[in-house]
């Protein structure tokens, strides 16, 4: 057998697997790991501070 294989490091848990191009989460080692960093990146999303000015009384009725 001559399959170039590698070990490489998941970037989600920092564990060693072996590098597959069948593997469809590379470079993460699994599914869940792959779904973390998803998660992570949607969690820094949501921590973006709400637009200012938007709970101003732009509402306020023309009198
Ligand atoms: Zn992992």
């Amino acid at each position: 057998m001559n399959t170039p294989t590698f070990q490489t490091k998941c970037p989600s848990c920092g564990k060693q697997h072996t590098y597959s191009t069948e593997n469809p989460s590379r470079p993460f080692c699994s599914e869940r790991c792959k779904l973390i960093d998803l998660g992570r990146w949607a969690n820094e999303e949501y921590n973006i501070p709400a637009a200012p000015g938007s709970s101003q009384d732009l509402d306020a009725p023309p009198h």
